[in-house]
């Protein structure tokens, strides 16, 4: 794939519950030139949720299909459900606009191979595992088995945070929010410069 347009590519990872669905949403509202990746997944829909819209729920077997196929360019297996990002989806749009994703480190690292992505990639995390168990509970989404296993899941996680360019810590979404938007502004900034000299 050719990526040599001015349009960026954030990563945004942190362990389940972080807050990290809410600061991609607020990015796509800000900033109307990005663009959510939505991934494919095996996982049941949860009742807000829309096809097409936060994931394209499909079978176990459509996603087998899809990794036999070699469609997607990375993908993984999390809490016992598949999750991939589909190569199609990501060319189509990067020529368009700039991509925010919403993956795991094992899908970083599998994205990170493709050395003509010019990725940027955030991790974020919680002050500390009291602060995470919190907003797991308090979000209302999974059951308390889920719960548990997301908050055990979560020192396995958090050794993959040197894989990325940039650590925040969510302490308050505001400020948060800020920091993404200065390393985004300062990124869209160079990729301007660098695209506008070769010209
Ligand atoms: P959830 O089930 O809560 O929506 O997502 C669980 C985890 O899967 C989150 O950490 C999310 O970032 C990750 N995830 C969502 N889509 C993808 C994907 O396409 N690839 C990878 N590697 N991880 C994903």
């Amino acid at each position: 794939m050719k990526h040599d347009g001015e349009n960026i590519m954030v990563i945004l990872s942190s362990p389940s519950g972080v807050g990290k669905t809410t600061l991609t949403k607020k990015i796509q509202q800000k900033y109307r030139n990005f663009k959510i990746s939505v991934s494919h997944t095996t996982r049941a829909p949860r009742s807000n949720e829309v096809h097409g819209v936060d994931y394209f729920f499909v079978s176990k077997e459509k996603f087998q299909e899809l990794i036999n196929n070699e469609e997607f360019y990375e993908y993984a297996k999390i809490f016992e459900n598949y999750y991939g990002t589909l190569k199609r989806n990501v060319d189509n749009t990067i020529l368009k606009k700039d991509i925010i994703f919403d993956i795991d480190w094992q899908g970083t690292k599998q994205l990170s191979k493709f050395k003509s992505l010019k990725l940027i990639k955030i991790y974020l995390i919680t002050e500390n595992k009291d602060e995470l168990k919190k907003r797991l509970i308090k979000r209302n989404q999974n059951s308390k088995e889920e719960i548990d296993k997301r908050f055990k899941s979560f020192d396995e996680d958090i050794v993959h945070w040197k894989d990325y360019d940039y650590i925040i810590i969510n302490k308050n979404l505001d400020n948060c929010f800020k920091q993404l938007e200065i390393i985004i502004d300062s990124h869209k900034k160079r990729e301007f410069i660098f695209s506008h000299k070769s010209q």
